[in-house]
């Protein structure tokens, strides 16, 4: 009877009308077998557990492999851009201290030193010699335009192209060929009619006849000095006008005082009559 209680019977009956058949099997096996089903149950659920871990770690590698990739053509691009950027900027350095020389400014940048050999290796290096820079440049445009505008009104050149018959200073009488007088301009002949053009930037102050000038036209530079332009055949600006370098004021003609067609063109400063040879020669901007 012992021996019985350590059997199993499981009965097992195909169909409904079969006749039933008893399987005995010994505890043990039983025991054995769920503890094996267990154990595997176990293992496959520590594997799947290993596996998704796994998985997901790979996952995780690839996700940083590829944002690494991702940084590291980033970084190439800033290091091309900013070795681009290095290079401009030392390249503007040196025009801008070219210029400063032609504008006979100082050259008080240490921009070169940054920028030059080596030049700045962080981005705020680079970005303090670019604001460095732009101050310079600035400074020398605006040097340079005041210089422009100051040779701009200085008068220059001749206000006709022709023969000059007279020159500036003591010349004898030209209408009783007796005693000598002084000239206080250049006598240009020119043919009648010809365009009459003011030689520096200014502002239109006498637009009309003027006694022995005939009709002239007066043109205010700056720091005093003034042109005239005498003898003219007709005017073609009015006071209070501002013109530029070369516009035309008026034509050729012989009014007034004048013994042919010629333009009497004289400079003043401070009101008296200077040589205009002084000025001819004046550089243009
Ligand atoms: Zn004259």
């Amino acid at each position: 009877m012992s021996r019985e209680k350590n059997y199993y019977s499981f009965i097992l009956t195909p169909g409904t009308t079969s006749k039933a058949r008893r399987i005995s099997i010994h505890k043990n096996i039983i025991y054995i077998g769920g503890a094996l089903v267990c154990v595997v149950v176990l293992l496959m659920g520590y594997g799947l557990v290993r596996l998704t871990g796994h998985e997901a770690l790979n996952l995780k590698y690839h996700s940083v492999k590829a944002e690494n990739e991702s940084l590291k053509k980033e970084n190439d691009v800033y290091q091309n851009s900013y070795a681009k950027l290095k290079g401009q900027i030392s390249y503007i350095e040196d025009i801008s201290n070219e210029l400063a020389r032609q504008a006979s400014l100082e050259t008080p940048s240490d921009v070169d030193q940054q920028v030059g050999t080596g030049g700045p290796e962080t981005v705020a290096a680079l970005d303090k010699a670019a604001d460095q820079l732009e101050r310079e440049v600035r400074q020398i445009g605006d040097r340079l335009r005041s210089d422009l505008l100051r040779l701009a009104s200085i008068p220059a050149g001749f206000p006709v192209n022709g023969y000059v018959t007279d020159g500036f200073g003591l010349r004898r009488n030209p209408f009783s060929g007796e005693g000598r007088e002084v000239h206080e301009g250049l006598d240009i002949a020119v043919d009648f009619g010809t365009p009459v053009n003011t030689t520096a930037d200014g502002l239109i102050v006498w637009a009309a006849p003027h006694a022995g000038y005939g009709n002239l036209v007066v043109v205010y530079h700056s720091n005093g000095i003034t042109t005239r332009y005498g003898h003219l055949s007709r005017i073609t600006v009015e006071p209070g006008q501002r013109v530029k370098r070369g516009d035309q004021i008026g034509h050729a003609g012989s009014t007034g005082r004048s013994t042919g067609t010629h333009v009497h063109y004289e400079i003043r400063e401070n009101d008296q009559p200077v040589d205009p040879g002084r000025y001819i020669q004046q550089p243009r901007p």
